[in-house]
C-alpha cells in the first residue's frame, strides 16, 4: 500500500469546494489540491483549504478531553458534564445553563443536525450563537418579508449583469450568505460579459479594485444610502412592476412614504456618497437587464443592521429583480422538504432577563452574554456550554466576556483546542479531526448560488472508542438532559418524528405511507447517514422513497456522484418560499417601518457623522479565531495592523511601524500603524479572530503570532436593535500615538 486519494468537500468556509488529498499509509493527509471534478468548484482552492491538511495533523489538536485540565476517558468525560450541569440545574434551573454556538458548528453536518438537541435537552433560554455577531439581521429581514428567517435571496451571479455589493469582500472571505467556489472568478466573469460590479465600502478592498466602480462609504451609514436609492427609484418613477411579481407584494405606498425624507442630496453628507452618485447608482440599478443587489457583513454588524438587510431586498424587489435568473434568488437545498408547514415569522418570545433583548430565531444576542453571567438574580447563568466558538476573542467587549466566563460554576466545551475560550472550561470534548469526519453542508447548499449536493464520508476510520462529532453531540444531549440514556435514541426519536410528520402532510412525496415501512428503506451507514438519507429523500431532488426513482437517496449521491452533484441554476421558488400571514411578500413590514424613525432622527443629528470610527477586516489566509494556528497561514508579514489614512496618521503623528493606542467606551487596544489611501479619513481598521496572548491555552503557533484583539474596543453595549447584533462596524474610537 502506498499514498491515496480520497476527495471531500472543504469545511473552513462557505465556498464548498471539492478537495483532493493525498493520504499516505498512516492516513496523514500529505497534499491538498483542488477537485477539477467537483461541478461546482472546478479544482478551485484557496490558500486555506490547502492547509487542511495541517488543520488536520496539528499537533496542538486535542486528542482526548480535558477534565479539571488533565487527560481524562470519554466515560470520565461525560459522567463529569452530566454531573456539573445537573447540580447546576438543581440548584438554579435550566435558564441557569447557557448555550453558545459558535460560527465552526455551521460547516459540519454534525452542528446543524445535533446542536438543536443539546438546547432542547437542557430547556434553557439561554442560547446564544455567533450569528448575533453576524447575519442575524438578514434573518431577522428575510423573517419580516417572506416569513422565513431562512428564506435568504443571494445574488445570482452566473447570470447577472449588474452587480451592486455593499460591505462585502469576497476576494478576501470567498463569499458569505451566498456560497459560491471561486468567487472571484465568478465577479471577473460578470465584467468578461459586459456587465457591471459596483462595490460600497469604507475601504478600497480587493474586491472595490477589482469592480467597475468603488464609492467610498462613512461606516454605518449604508441604510442613508439605501434608504436614497429607493427614494431616487420611486421619485424617478423607477420602480418596475414587474409581472412575475404583480399582486405578490404589500407596501408599496407605505415605503414609498417611508422614502421621502431621504433624498440623496439630504444624505450626501452622512454617507460621503455625492448626491449624483446615488442618483447615477440607482439610474443603473433600474436600467440593468438583470441585476442583484447584495450587502453581507459590513452592513449587518451595523446599528442599522436590520433596516440595511431589508433595504438590499427592498431594492431587489423594486427594480424587479427578485426571484428571477441574473437577479436575487431563493436556492433550492437538496435536503429541505419544500412541503413543510412553517409558522410565520415573530420575534421577542421572551426576553433577556438584564436588559430585555428579544429573543430572535430562539437565541438572545451574544452582546448581553457577559451581562447574564455577571448579573446575580434568580435566572443568573451560572454554566456554560460552548460548541465550535471562540467567545472570548469574538465577542464585542470580549475582555468582559472572557473576565465573566472565569466566573462560572461549570463550563464544557467540545472544541479541538485549549483557546482563550475553553481555557476556562472544567470539561473539554475535543471532536475528531476533519480526515475522520463526514461532511454534507447543511447549512451552506441553502445559499449556494446554484443547487447543489455532495456528501463527503470519512477519508481516515476513527480509532476504536473515539465518538465522531455526531456521537459527541448526542452524548452531550443526553447529558444535558439529566439522564444516562442512550444518545442513538436521539437520532430514532428525530427519524420516527420527522417520517410520522412527513406522511401526514398532503403534498408530501410520502403522504399516506406508513412510517415504518419507509424507516426500512433508510441507508445502512450510521444513524446520521439515516437522517441525511431520509431529508435527501424527502426534498425537492428525492427520491420520495420510491414515488421517483431518479430522485435523490443518500447511496446515490455517495456513490453516483462522489464528486458533488450540480442540480442546476437556481429556479424562481417564491410560492414555495413565502409563508407570510398575507401570502404576499412584505416589503415595508411594521417592525422595519417604525426602526425609520431612528434612522431619521440620526440624520437630522448634526454630530452623526464626526469623530473617527472603526471597522473590521477580513483576510483570505484568515478565518475569525480558527486557524491561526496553522503555521502556513500566519507566516510573513503581520497582518494584524491598523489601516488608518495617512491624513489620519499624519494628524496623530505616527508613521508606518508606530504604535497606535485605540480607544472606546469600552476599552483600548494598541495595534502597529499601517497607514494607507485604501482607506477613508475618520476610519481606521482592525482585522478580527486575533489576540492569542492569553495565558493557559494550548495552540503554540497561534501564541507567537498573537496580534491584538478588536473586540478589546467593540462595545457591547450597542447592539442593531431589531436583531440583537453586535455593533463592529462604526465603533467611535479615539487614536493616538503610543509613548
Ligand atoms: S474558498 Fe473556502 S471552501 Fe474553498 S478552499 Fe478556500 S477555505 Fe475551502
Amino acid at each position: 500500500m502506498g499514498d491515496r486519494t480520497a476527495f471531500r468537500t472543504c469545511p473552513l468556509c462557505e465556498a464548498l469546494c471539492g478537495l483532493e488529498l493525498t493520504l499516505d499509509e498512516a492516513g496523514t493527509v500529505k497534499r491538498v489540491r483542488g477537485d477539477e471534478k467537483d461541478p461546482f468548484s472546478k479544482g478551485f482552492i484557496c490558500p486555506k483549504g490547502a492547509t487542511l491538511g495541517s488543520l488536520d495533523g496539528d499537533p496542538d489538536r486535542l486528542a482526548e478531553p480535558l477534565v479539571a485540565g488533565e487527560t481524562a476517558g470519554w466515560d470520565e468525560a461525560f459522567e463529569a458534564v452530566r454531573r456539573g450541569l445537573s447540580e447546576v440545574v438543581a440548584r438554579h434551573g435550566r435558564d441557569a445553563v447557557a448555550v453558545y454556538i459558535g460560527n465552526p458548528t455551521a460547516h459540519s453536518i454534525a452542528g446543524p443536525l445535533y446542536g438543536s438537541a443539546v438546547v432542547k435537552a437542557l430547556g434553557t433560554r439561554n442560547l446564544y450563537t455567533a450569528s448575533t455577531a453576524d447575519q442575524m439581521p438578514k434573518h431577522v429581514a428575510c423573517g419580516h418579508m417572506f416569513g422565513d428567517p431562512l428564506a435568504i435571496p443571494v445574488p445570482d451571479l452566473d447570470r447577472t449583469g449588474h452587480l451592486l455589493m455593499l460591505g462585502a469582500n469576497p476576494l478576501e472571505s470567498n463569499g458569505s450568505l451566498a456560497s459560491a467556489p471561486d468567487f472571484p472568478g465568478r465577479l471577473k466573469a460578470i465584467r468578461a460579459r459586459g456587465g457591471k460590479i459596483t462595490v460600497v465600502d469604507p475601504r478600497r478592498t480587493r474586491t472595490a479594485a477589482l469592480a467597475d466602480e468603488h464609492v467610498f462609504i462613512r461606516p454605518g451609514t449604508d441604510a442613508f444610502f439605501l434608504m436614497a436609492l429607493v427614494h431616487t427609484l420611486f421619485a424617478e418613477d423607477l420602480v418596475k412592476t414587474a409581472e412575475h411579481l404583480a399582486g405578490r407584494v404589500n407596501g408599496l405606498d407605505d415605503l414609498r412614504a417611508l422614502a421621502v425624507d431621504f433624498a440623496p442630496e439630504d444624505v450626501a453628507d452622512a454617507t460621503g456618497v455625492p448626491a449624483a452618485v446615488i442618483r447615477r447608482t440607482a439610474r443603473e440599478l433600474a436600467a440593468a437587464d438583470r441585476a442583484a443587489v447584495y450587502g453581507r457583513i459590513g452592513t449587518c454588524t451595523q446599528a442599522y443592521g436590520t433596516l440595511n438587510s431589508w433595504l438590499v431586498d427592498v431594492l431587489n424587489v423594486l427594480t424587479g429583480n427578485l426571484d428571477r435568473p441574473g437577479g436575487a434568488m431563493f436556492p433550492r437545498p437538496a435536503h429541505a422538504p419544500v412541503y413543510r408547514r412553517k409558522k410565520p415569522f415573530t420575534t421577542a418570545r421572551w426576553r433577556s432577563r438584564v436588559r430585555g433583548l428579544p429573543e430572535v430565531n430562539g437565541e438572545l444576542p451574544v452582546a448581553t452574554l457577559a451581562d447574564e453571567i455577571e448579573t446575580p438574580g434568580e435566572g443568573q447563568v451560572r454554566a456554560l456550554i460552548t460548541i465550535g466558538g471562540n467567545p472570548a476573542l469574538s465577542a464585542p467587549n470580549a475582555a468582559r466576556l472572557d473576565r465573566a466566563l472565569a466566573g462560572l460554576e461549570f463550563m464544557v466545551s467540545i472544541d479541538p483546542y485549549l483557546n482563550e475560550t475553553t481555557r476556562h472550561a472544567h470539561v473539554v470534548l475535543p471532536p475528531p479531526r476533519p480526515a475522520q469526519t463526514p461532511h454534507y453542508d447543511i447549512a451552506l447548499t441553502g445559499l449556494a448560488v446554484r443547487d447543489y449536493a455532495r456528501y463527503s464520508p470519512p477519508v481516515v476510520p476513527l480509532p476504536d472508542g473515539r465518538p465522531s462529532e455526531a456521537e459527541l453531540l448526542a452524548r452531550l444531549a443526553v447529558a444535558a438532559s439529566g439522564t444516562d440514556g442512550d444518545p442513538a435514541l436521539l437520532d430514532e426519536m428525530i427519524i420516527k418524528s420527522t417520517l410520522a410528520k412527513a406522511v401526514a402532510i398532503p403534498g408530501s412525496p410520502v403522504h399516506g405511507r406508513e412510517p415504518d415501512e419507509l424507516r426500512k428503506m433508510l441507508d445502512t451507514g450510521t444513524l446520521t447517514e439515516q437522517r441525511l438519507d431520509m431529508m435527501l429523500r424527502l426534498g425537492p431532488y428525492g427520491d420520495g422513497f420510491g414515488a421517483e426513482p431518479a430522485g435523490l437517496t443518500l447511496t446515490r449521491l455517495r456513490t453516483e456522484h462522489p464528486h458533488g452533484l450540480d442540480l442546476g441554476a437556481l429556479k424562481p421558488r417564491l410560492d414555495e418560499v413565502l409563508c407570510t400571514t398575507s401570502g404576499r411578500i412584505e416589503l415595508c413590514p411594521s417592525t422595519c417601518a417604525a426602526d425609520v424613525d431612528r434612522l431619521r432622527s440620526a440624520l437630522r443629528d448634526p454630530g452623526a457623522s464626526g469623530g473617527t470610527v472603526l471597522i473590521g477586516r477580513r483576510h483570505l489566509r484568515s478565518n475569525n479565531s480558527w486557524l491561526h494556528n496553522v503555521p502556513e497561514l500566519v507566516r510573513g508579514s503581520n497582518t494584524c495592523t491598523l489601516q488608518l489614512n495617512p491624513a489620519d496618521a499624519e494628524r496623530i503623528g505616527v508613521a508606518a511601524g508606530d504604535t497606535v493606542r485605540v480607544t472606546s467606551r469600552a476599552g483600548a487596544v494598541e495595534a502597529v500603524a499601517e497607514p494607507t489611501d485604501t482607506i477613508m479619513a475618520g476610519v481606521v481598521s482592525l482585522p478580527h479572530g486575533w489576540g492569542h496572548d492569553r495565558p493557559g491555552t494550548r495552540t503554540r503557533v497561534a501564541s507567537r503570532h498573537a496580534g491584538v484583539n478588536v473586540n478589546a474596543v467593540t462595545d457591547e453595549q450597542e447592539i442593531d436593535p431589531l436583531s440583537g447584533n453586535a455593533v463592529l462596524n462604526g465603533v467611535p474610537v479615539t487614536l493616538e500615538a503610543a509613548r
